[in-house]
């Protein structure tokens, strides 16, 4: 992978993971069209569900999401998969008749913390694709709450700050341990499908670097 994720947890810390990103102008640059290809791309490698921009150390405000039919399978609010999806400029707002839900999340940019974060189930995006184009979309659930983390990050805003002191949340290992333990036997066969195509993808990559 060209690109390499950064974590909160570097030292010096990556400041552009805790500051607001830049707006991207249209048409878009050939550095920024190769750039959404490349995040695409991460996301899929990854088995992630999201990729901000920042995570890869570039402070513009795209993400990339995507909801496989195996992460559906892991969420009870899940109600939909998603093809790989960028969005340029994205902002939300919970819609008037919103509520808090708190589930499990991680970062790959957060890497000594994960918990159950409070998201709104249903929210409000505004934003363009690659084209320039404005969409406007209502996302509920497990994709608001997707939306709400990568939106979040071009904001400069980590789950560590979205972690209140009653949230659920500690050391990743611990977490998944008890996470597996609400899972039924389904969901934690995929679920370590996914952590083990991961950890293949990331062995594969660093190869391919190295
Ligand atoms: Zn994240």
């Amino acid at each position: 992978m060209p690109f390499d994720i950064v974590t909160i947890e570097q030292n010096p810390t990556p400041q552009v993971l805790t500051q607001p990103a830049q707006e991207v102008s249209f048409p878009l640059s050939q550095d920024n069209q190769k750039l959404i290809t490349e995040m695409k791309a991460m996301v899929l490698k990854l088995n992630g569900v999201g990729l901000a921009a920042p995570q890869i150390g570039i402070a513009k405000q795209i993400i990339v999401y995507h909801i496989s039919e195996d992460a559906k399978q892991l969420r009870q609010d899940a109600t939909e998969t998603v093809p790989v999806t960028v969005l340029i400029n994205p902002h939300y707002a919970p819609t008037s008749d919103a509520q808090f839900t708190y589930d499990w999340e991680g970062c790959f940019s957060v890497t000594k913390t994960t918990g159950k974060v409070p998201r709104y189930n249903k929210i409000q995006v505004t934003a363009f694709d690659s084209e320039g184009n404005q969409i406007k979309l209502t996302a509920c659930g497990f994709t608001a709450r997707v939306l709400q983390h990568e939106i979040d990050h071009i904001r400069g805003i980590l789950i560590t700050h979205r972690l209140t002191a009653d949230c659920v949340q500690g050391d990743p290992k611990d977490m998944m341990a008890l996470r597996m333990k609400e899972f039924t036997p389904t969901q934690k066969a995929i679920a370590e499908k996914i952590i083990a195509e991961r950890n293949q993808n990331i062995a594969k990559g660093s190869q391919n670097d190295s």
